[in-house]
């Protein structure tokens, strides 16, 4: 719903193909799923889907519903379900619509053994678990699914697995070598890279890789910024200043009065608090930007408002421009500033923007 309350959330779908394309670069002999579960991350699972289709080698969802919706409106591309199948149905859909589907252990093999043609010409992500120990078969489990699959003669199969630590210190060399053990003297396809994969492991690329994060333009790296990455933000979140208060030292702002003016200060009230999906624990300090330049929140965010300060910017009035994160008029504020702030990842902000915040989309 078009409100006139003053905050929105800006999605470019140029942002998102511009990421698209710097993962092919750093990627450039591997195919790639753009990963789009979780409404594209926030940024709309259509929109990603629009701002891609011409280019993306695949697509990765959650739901058989939105792949089978995805195919229906046009979409020829392979389509991986991440987590496989849940249901009769799903196989069914799988098989219809030429799905994708990752099998991470024996019932869902069975599943598929169950409700499909063995004749039939499913394709598959066969999951390893290769110590993320979230989701994929074994050394012990891994033989039985073998077997089971002798049973599906004209099963296209890749293998597939997914880093743990790929952004951090341990990387992925240890994941890479259970890997090559469990696989054994497989000379088919494997898809095993996420965004933070593709961007410092290339030993990883193989034949799919998987990037999320990357194309909404964050860092998956908390020692090397989205900028420096050469990625651009595709998430806008923008609103204005609602309220203005000239307070005196020893001032409180906010609920709880957390914070304590040390000097007479000018404070922005903005319209948006946590119920638009800003984080509640951005503790004061967390940066934003006013008419283009940064400042920082003050006090508790609560439900509808927050408060900035307002002290060095004073062409700032009622209905001036706020940037939560992303684009600013003047420089970005990047949605991982924010996240780090607030103690957690911009996967995390993206996903939590509420429905009640009217979406703009950037023409291209
Ligand atoms: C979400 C997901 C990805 C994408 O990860 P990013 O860190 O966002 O790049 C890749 N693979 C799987 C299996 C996932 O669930």
């Amino acid at each position: 719903m078009k409100t006139s309350r003053p905050i929105v959330v800006r999605i470019s779908p140029t942002a998102i193909l511009h990421n698209y394309r710097l993962a092919k670069r750093r990627a450039p002999d591997t195919k790639a799923f753009a990963v789009i579960k979780a409404n594209a991350y926030g940024h709309g699972q259509w929109r990603a889907v629009e701002a891609l289709r011409g280019e993306a080698d695949g697509f990765a969802v959650l739901e058989c519903e939105n792949a089978v919706a995805l195919r229906e409106a046009g979409v020829t591309q392979p389509i991986l379900l991440l987590e496989g199948l849940f249901s009769a149905r799903d196989v069914r859909a799988v098989v219809e619509h030429r799905l994708t589907t990752a099998i991470h252990c024996q019932e869902q093999l069975e599943l598929l053994l169950q409700h499909a043609d063995p004749s039939a010409a499913v394709s598959l992500c066969l999951k390893l678990n290769t110590g993320m120990n979230r989701l994929g078969f074994t050394e012990k489990t891994l033989p039985a699914a073998r077997a089971a699959l002798q049973r599906l003669p004209n099963a296209d199969i890749t293998l597939m697995t997914h880093f743990a630590e790929a952004d951090g210190e341990r990387g992925v060399d240890w994941q890479l070598a259970r890997f090559k053990s469990l696989a054994g003297d497989w000379a088919g396809r494997c898809c095993l890279a996420n965004s933070a994969a593709i961007l410092r492991h290339p030993q990883t690329h193989a034949d799919w890789v998987r990037p999320g994060i990357m194309l909404y333009g964050a860092s998956p790296f908390v020692d090397q910024s989205a900028a420096d990455l050469g990625l651009q933000p595709a998430m806008t979140l923008q609103s204005a200043i609602i309220g203005i208060q000239e307070i005196g030292a020893g001032e409180r702002v906010g609920y709880g009065g957390t914070f304590t003016a040390e000097r007479a200060m000018r404070i922005g009230i903005i319209a948006c608090g946590y119920a638009d999906g800003y984080p509640r624990h951005a503790p004061s300090g967390t940066p934003l930007a006013v008419c283009g330049q940064r400042t920082t929140t003050v006090g508790r965010v609560s439900m509808d408002m927050m408060a900035c300060d307002l002290s060095e910017i004073p062409e700032a009035r009622i209905g001036s421009p706020v940037t939560l994160w992303g684009r600013g008029t003047a420089g970005d504020v990047p949605a991982d500033e924010v996240a780090s702030a607030a103690g957690t990842i911009a996967y995390e902000l993206f996903c939590a923007v509420a429905p009640r915040v009217p979406v703009e989309v950037e023409a291209s």
